[in-house]
This record gives structure tokens, C-alpha cells and sequence, in this order.
């Protein structure tokens, strides 16, 4: 079978692939592809909590996720999408020891326009009356934080790429990157080659799988997670706020019916290293005990929930939590964007526009991609928090 040709090839058909696509067809680059090994959104994305929060712990992330806010508001009106964004408001809780921590990056957050409140635990139940809330300190609340559907975005984000020219691959697997004196030249696909002098690599888990023996791997370490799905009582039926349980690592977010979504992110919630090939995708009934209990401990009356099941999934960790957007030192044409450590939901259409410019040389967002450089594992200046929250895995 005859190669065929394109200029960029995208591996990876999650929400960061069909964003750095549709990003880079606006910008002249020749013929863009991207291929998926499955269907769209069928990696991490497809199972995401899709969180869409400004409250982070550094400036720089405060900013993206601030204007990533601003486009799930406002690009699908304008473009005529459905990405079902809701707005339901998120609630951090606190015990004393991430006090000090909670107020300094709430103040952090605000000196940055984020509409984000510090309550005591009065003010706190005037929101969520059915908490528990002995051991709260204090909380932090952002009212115009919300969730939008993953599916939703990834086909909506793919089908704008598509519009402008991007060709879409799914259901090929790509077998090899091919390198030849130091640069790459094309991919080994299930159904034969395809040339390309530019190739980003947005596979997640999976990234160092792709780099196989070309390149040092990656930081990036597949972590099985893992969500419970209880229907809530109808005394909790309005529960409808995002609640982030920082004095266990648990979190709470509805899915608009009477169904919430239980996660965690404490250490013991996040230990599982997995071969991102093999992982099991149910969950494990000692998990669905653990966060079923977290939630009965927050709000007693989940008691009286019905458990629907759960579901395994994947983080792809880095040591700081977040991602690289690189090109790779060592071969010529190869860009490395993964390591997303379960929050590369939110940032995803601001991550297109980084890792457009970074493979384009232009500078159009105003987001700097050298910030989430890979030399930073190696040159000791990991992205750190000033005021971290004791005993989270992720922060
Ligand atoms: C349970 C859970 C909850 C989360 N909650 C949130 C949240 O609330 N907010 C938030 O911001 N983020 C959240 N995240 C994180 C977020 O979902 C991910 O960071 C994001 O979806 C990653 O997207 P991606 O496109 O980088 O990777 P993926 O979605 O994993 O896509 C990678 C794609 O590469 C494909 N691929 C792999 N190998 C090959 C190959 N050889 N050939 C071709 N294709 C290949 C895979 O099939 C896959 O579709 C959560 C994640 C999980 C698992």
C-alpha cells in the first residue's frame, strides 16, 4: 500500500488532540490529520469529571483556566455548539490544616478576578444545609464553576477542525513513530504509512507507548482511577453544587439528573500504576465502599443512596502534576503534549492555542507554552505550588 502524505499529524483523538487540531487549522500550516486509535473521546476524556473551575494554586493556571472558563461560556453560542456547560457552583471544604493555605490562595485567586468567596462554616451551610461540617474550617466558593459533557466537546471541538480542513483518522491505531537521522518522518498505522514532518503526540497514558524505543521516555505515569455513581436520596436532591472534599481528597459533582459522581484523589485513591492497555475498567467494590462511606461521612443522608456502579479510568500523572507541551530534545518534528495528571479537561481549548503556537513559532495566545516545558523535570524547577494543600496527590 502506497504512503500517503500530510504535513502535521495529530496522534490522539481526545479532547486535547481535536483542540491542537482545530487551533492549528486557522494557521496555514498545509495538510493537518489526526488519527485516533478508537473513536473520539474514548481515552480519559470520554470518563472525565469535565470540571470547568478557575481556583487554582498558581498564577499562570489561574489565568488559563480563567479564559478557558470565558470559552465554554461563550464559543458555543457563537459557533453553534452544544457543549451542555452547566453552571452549578463548587464548594471546597477545609479542615484546620489547610486553613491558612485556603485563605491565602482564595486571596491569590481574587487579586486574578476569579469570583471565588472564602466562607466560615455558617456561610457555608446557608449553601449546603444537609453537610456535615464539624471538621470544616473553612471553604472556598466559586459560583460560576460548572461541568461540561467531554463527548460533547471532543465531536464538537473535531467537527470545527474537520470545517477548516483537518482530516479525521479513527479506528487506526498507530503501530510507530518513524525516525530517520534524528527527525521523524512519518508513522507505522495498522493500515500502512503516513509521511509527516510534524507529529504531536496527545495519547495520554499511552505517550511513552508511542515513543517506544526513539526517545528517553516521558515523566508520565498511567494511574488507575476510579468514580462511584450513587442516585442521590430525595432529601439530597438539590444537591446540585460541585463539593471538593480537601480533608479527604473526595469530590462530588451531579451529572444533572439526581445522579452524582463520586471521585477521589487521596494518595490511596491514586496508587494503582497501570499498563494503560490492559487496566481494568470497572470499579473495585472496596473503592466503591471507601467513597460511598467519604460521601455518607460529608452528608449523612447519602445513606440512603442507590449505588449505580462505577467505572476505572486513567490519569496520566507527571511529578508536578501537570503537563508537558514540548517538543522533544532529541528528535527533530516530534511534540509531546500529555501528562495532563487529571485536569486537562478545563485547560484543553487553551491548550490547543499553546501547542499551536509552539509548533508554529507564532505567539497568539497569550499563554506561555515554556511554562509546561519538559527540561523542568530535569533543571529542578517543577511547577510548585506557594501554598499547597496537605495530602493530595494532585493539587
Ligand atoms: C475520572 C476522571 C475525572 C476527571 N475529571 C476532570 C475534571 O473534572 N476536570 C478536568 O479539567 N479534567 C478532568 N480529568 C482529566 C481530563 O479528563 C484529561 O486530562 C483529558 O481528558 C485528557 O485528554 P487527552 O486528549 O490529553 O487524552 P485522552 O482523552 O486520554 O486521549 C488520548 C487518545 O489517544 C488515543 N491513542 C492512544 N494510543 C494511540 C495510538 N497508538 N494510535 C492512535 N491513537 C492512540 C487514545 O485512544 C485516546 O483517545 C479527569 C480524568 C479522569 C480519568
Amino acid at each position: 500500500m502506497e504512503p500517503t502524505n500530510t504535513d502535521i499529524l495529530i496522534i490522539g483523538g481526545g479532547v486535547n488532540g481535536t483542540s491542537i487540531a482545530m487551533a492549528l487549522a486557522g494557521r496555514n500550516m498545509g495538510k493537518i490529520t489526526l488519527i485516533e486509535k478508537g473513536g473520539l473521546a474514548t481515552g480519559a476524556t470520554g470518563r472525565s469529571g469535565a470540571m470547568v473551575r478557575e481556583h487554582y494554586l498558581n498564577v499562570e493556571l489561574v489565568r488559563m483556566a480563567s479564559d478557558a472558563k470565558k470559552f465554554f461560556e461563550e464559543w458555543p453560542k457563537e459557533m453553534g455548539y452544544d457543549l451542555k456547560f452547566q453552571t452549578t457552583g463548587r464548594i471546597l471544604l477545609f479542615n484546620e490544616s489547610d486553613a491558612g493555605a485556603a485563605i491565602a490562595n482564595g486571596e491569590m485567586n481574587r487579586t486574578e478576578g476569579v469570583n471565588i468567596e472564602t466562607l466560615n462554616p455558617n456561610t457555608t451551610k446557608e449553601i449546603i444545609p444537609l453537610a456535615n461540617l464539624d471538621d470544616v474550617k473553612v471553604s472556598l466558593y466559586e459560583p460560576e464553576a460548572g461541568y461540561a459533557d467531554p463527548v460533547a466537546t471532543t465531536y464538537a471541538f473535531a467537527k470545527e477542525a474537520q470545517k477548516n480542513g483537518v482530516e479525521l483518522l479513527t479506528r487506526t491505531p498507530v503501530k510507530n513513530i518513524l525516525v530517520e537521522g534524528g527527525r521523524v518522518t512519518g508513522v507505522e498505522t495498522v493500515n500502512g504509512k503516513i509521511n509527516a514532518e510534524i507529529i504531536i503526540n496527545v495519547t495520554g497514558p499511552w505517550a511513552n507507548t508511542l515513543i517506544g524505543q526513539n526517545d528517553v521516555p516521558l515523566p508520565i505515569t498511567p494511574i488507575r482511577v476510579q468514580m462511584v455513581h450513587l442516585r442521590r436520596p430525595p432529601k439530597l436532591e438539590k444537591l446540585e453544587h460541585i463539593i471538593i472534599d480537601h480533608t479527604c481528597g473526595a469530590y462530588y459533582r451531579t451529572d444533572g439528573t439526581p445522579n452524582t459522581l463520586v471521585g477521589g484523589e487521596a494518595p490511596e485513591d491514586m496508587s494503582e500504576i497501570v499498563n494503560p492497555d490492559t487496566f481494568s475498567l470497572n470499579a473495585d467494590h472496596d473503592f466503591i465502599t471507601r467513597f460511598w462511606n467519604r460521601a455518607i461521612n460529608r452528608f449523612p443522608d447519602f445513606a440512603d443512596a442507590i449505588c449505580r456502579g462505577g467505572y476505572g479510568s486513567l490519569y496520566d500523572m507527571t511529578p508536578d502534576g501537570n503537563p508537558i507541551l514540548d517538543e522533544s530534545p532529541n528528535i527533530a518534528g516530534l511534540y509531546n503534549v500529555a501528562g495532563f495528571s487529571g485536569h486537562g479537561f478545563k485547560l484543553s481549548p487553551i491548550t490547543g492555542e499553546m501547542v499551536a503556537d509552539l509548533v508554529t513559532g507564532q505567539s497568539k495566545s497569550p499563554h506561555d507554552h515554556n511554562f509546561f516545558r519538559s527540561s523542568r523535570f530535569v533543571e529542578n524547577s517543577l511547577i510548585t505550588p506557594a501554598r499547597p494543600y496537605s495530602g493530595r496527590a494532585h493539587q
